[in-house]
């Protein structure tokens, strides 16, 4: 579903990718690991079209982008992903099934009822079938985050990709956020996730991607890497988790 051949991304003089080749499979579960600067989020980035590699061609669901795509092949690659950030960046103004509808009215060009009902569906997904009118400022940041997933799912993308999404919650809004996910995950989405929940990945994971310095260093199945590691860069990764 998801093809990265021969990725390579340079900032000015600092080439921050240095060939990364990953394919994901339609219901795969992926996590990306690896220190802070290892690449982990402008992968993510080139994912969704948010970054265009200097080298290389993405492939999602048949939408390729290789830099030299137009601006309409784009918009059709960054149709088929969906994106959760850290920080939710939900709107502050509007209530968390108006920014679940805002981009269904914009970008799929839905009516309101029509777009109304399938915020009312996603985020009765996300468990807050209950806070459909309450903006950011009166929900937690767990149930923000949830709003934020909402959000990204109702565009029906054919892959997910999380960056870090527990990494700005309190340590007990952690696990609903979780949950999601792992729903999500049990329900054949193709899911992409950077994530420092080590116990997660494990649990929920088909495949650990260890990123360093650029490159993926090692890759496989959690339980396999969680018992042996081929590298002394994953071994301390993995010790210090
Ligand atoms: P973290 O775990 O801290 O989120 P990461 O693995 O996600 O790290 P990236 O954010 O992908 O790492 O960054 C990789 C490298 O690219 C870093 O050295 C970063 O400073 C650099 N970088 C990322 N975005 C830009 C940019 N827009 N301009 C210049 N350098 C950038
Ligand atoms: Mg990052």
């Amino acid at each position: 579903l998801v093809e990265l051949a021969g990725i390579r991304k340079s900032f000015g003089l600092v080439e921050v990718l240095k060939g990364v080749d990953l394919s994901v499979e339609e219901g795969r579960v992926v996590a990306l690991i690896g220190r802070s600067g290892s690449g982990k989020s402008t992968l993510l980035r080139i994912i969704n079209g948010l970054e265009r590699p200097t080298d290389g061609v993405v492939t999602v669901d048949g939408e390729r982008a290789d830099g030299r795509e137009s601006e309409r092949e784009l918009k059709a690659l960054r149709l088929k992903v969906g994106m959760v950030f850290q920080q939710f960046n939900l709107f502050p103004h509007l209530s968390a099934g108006g920014n679940v509808m805002l981009s269904l009215k914009v970008v799929k060009k839905m009516g309101t009822a029509e777009a109304e009902a399938v915020a009312r569906e996603m985020l009765a997904k996300v468990g807050l079938a209950d806070r459909f009118d309450h903006t950011p400022d009166q929900l937690s940041g767990g149930q923000q985050q949830r709003v934020a997933i909402a959000r990204a799912l109702a565009m029906r993308p054919r892959v997910l990709l999380c960056d870090e999404i527990t990494s700005a919650l309190d340590p007990e809004l952690v696990a609903e956020v979780l949950a999601v996910v792992r729903r999500l995950a049990e329900e054949g989405m193709t899911l992409v996730m950077v994530t420092h929940e080590m116990r997660f990945a494990r649990e929920v994971c088909d495949e650990l991607v260890f990123m360093h310095q650029g490159r993926i260093h090692e890759r496989g199945a959690p339980a396999e890497l969680f018992a042996a590691q081929r590298t002394p860069e994953l071994a301390a990764f993995i010790g210090g988790h």
